[in-house]
């Protein structure tokens, strides 16, 4: 089967947090045809066992430039309103209320429901259950139209979409898209291994909005998601070009690592530790890496948002946060290029990297500099007492508050 194109065929590859939202911002767009291309099935949450905190920018970005959908993420998460870290045994290094460097709260809320917010009120534009296996540009050498060629995972069914003038690249870290037409990503190593794991349990009154809490360099992060459930997150370091050695995945290797020394973790950290060691099977792993910032192709063909452009560390929570910005700043030049008389999609291509190349650069730097008490050897005292100062207060500043707006 072979689809052509009359209006301008926009293809989306990956419906997660960037490709929902530039596919919301777009559907409606006349003179744009968008299609989405997803490999997940409506129903799989397989991606989204666990939950996010969302920073106050991308709820800033999202209320300038799509506010219906801001309201809606608002309206079913909590508030992420205060920032504590402290040590495992109780003593307390920083609690700062966000609104001392941001404009408005964050959001908490599950993997799976910011999914289904996102994805249901574009499902009539998604081809759910298809991945992308093949694409190219139409004539070798050319800048000219892409091609792609997809295929349902279900019934095997293959199919050939070409005529496609602009190719976004909404499929995240691993993307299939920037290893085809970029150079493929050499992803870059910290050393700290971090796990996600959320439980069907919450304890209000001891765990709600966002802590942290390290025993040297182990750090625990936790916070309530609706729903009653907790979202526990631990980090400790291992060497940068090694796996996560299973001997640190046992309960017992797990309480050592967050246990201080005196033996007496607070009341807060012994609820985590206990449920983290009932829990080992719900754990996912993972290691904190990043990669180069890439944007757009020569041609303004090609078009990279969210993980796929810029794969940060996830200690300021700013990865998703970004894909959001992006889609913002991707929906707003896109809509301007396809309103005027000759689409300018490839300027529009080149804007969008011109407006969003600089403030990601910073976040990847900001994030990356942020994991400096995470790392082995570091001190959490020193360290966080550190992110008290007007330094680190000025970049969170900039960070929350130094939005783009529509
Ligand atoms: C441990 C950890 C904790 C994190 N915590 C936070 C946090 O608290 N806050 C935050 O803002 N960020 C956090 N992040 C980062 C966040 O997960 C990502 O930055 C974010 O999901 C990126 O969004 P995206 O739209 O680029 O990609 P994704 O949301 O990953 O979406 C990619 C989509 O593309 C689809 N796809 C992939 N390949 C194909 C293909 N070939 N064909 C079709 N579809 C395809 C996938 O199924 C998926 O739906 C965390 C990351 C990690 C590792």
């Amino acid at each position: 089967m072979t689809e052509t194109a009359a209006r301008k065929r926009i293809v989306i590859v990956g419906a997660g947090v960037a490709g929902s939202i530039l596919a919301y911002g777009l559907k409606d767009v006349a003179g744009a045809e968008v299609i989405c291309i997803e490999r997940a099935s409506p129903e799989d949450q397989s991606d989204a066992g666990t939950g996010l905190n969302v920073g106050p920018n991308a709820i800033k970005a999202l209320h300038s430039f799509l506010p219906d959908l801001a309201a809606s993420l608002v309206g079913q998460s909590l508030p992420w309103a205060s920032w504590r870290i402290s040590l495992t045994g109780g003593r307390e290094l920083m609690n700062l209320p966000l609104l001392d460097v941001a404009d408005n709260h964050g959001i908490r809320i599950r993997w799976s429901a910011l999914y289904r917010l996102l994805r249901q009120p574009v499902r009539a534009h998604v081809r759910f259950a298809t991945e992308v296996v093949a694409m190219r540009y139409a004539r070798a050498g050319e800048a000219g139209p892409i091609v792609i060629e997809t295929r349902h995972r279900q019934t095997g069914v293959t199919t050939l979409i070409d005529g496609i003038d602009l190719l976004i690249a909404g499929d995240g870290r691993y993307s299939a898209v920037r290893e085809t037409f970029f150079a493929r990503p050499e992803p870059r190593f910290l050393g700290v291994c971090i796990f996600r794991l959320l439980v069907e349990a919450a304890r209000p009154g001891l765990i709600d909005d966002y802590e942290q809490w390290f025993n040297g360099p182990n750090r625990l992060l936790a916070f309530r998601v609706p729903g009653e459930a907790t979202y526990i997150a631990g980090s400790f370091p291992i060497p940068a070009d090694a796996d996560v050695p299973d001997a640190a995945k046992t309960a017992a290797a797990l309480r050592t690592l967050y246990t201080p020394a005196d033996g007496t973790p607070s009341d807060q950290c012994a609820f985590m530790i206990d449920t983290i060691c009932s829990h080992l099977d719900d754990i996912h792993w993972a290691r904190l890496q990043e990669c180069d910032i890439a944007f757009g192709d020569p041609n303004g063909r090609i078009l990279l948002l969210g993980d796929a452009a810029h794969p940060m560390v996830p200690t300021l929570g700013q990865g998703a946060t970004q894909a959001m910005e992006d889609a913002c700043i991707a929906v707003a030049e896109l809509r301007g290029a396809l309103a005027g008389p000759a689409a300018g999609l490839a300027e529009a291509v080149w804007r969008i990297e011109e407006r969003r190349r600089g403030r990601v650069e910073f976040v990847v730097n900001f994030s990356r500099d942020a994991t400096d008490t995470m790392l082995a050897g570091a001190d959490p005292v020193s360290g966080s007492l550190a992110k008290n100062g007007p330094g680190f207060r000025a970049k969170l500043a900039r960070l929350y508050r130094d939005v783009p707006a529509a």
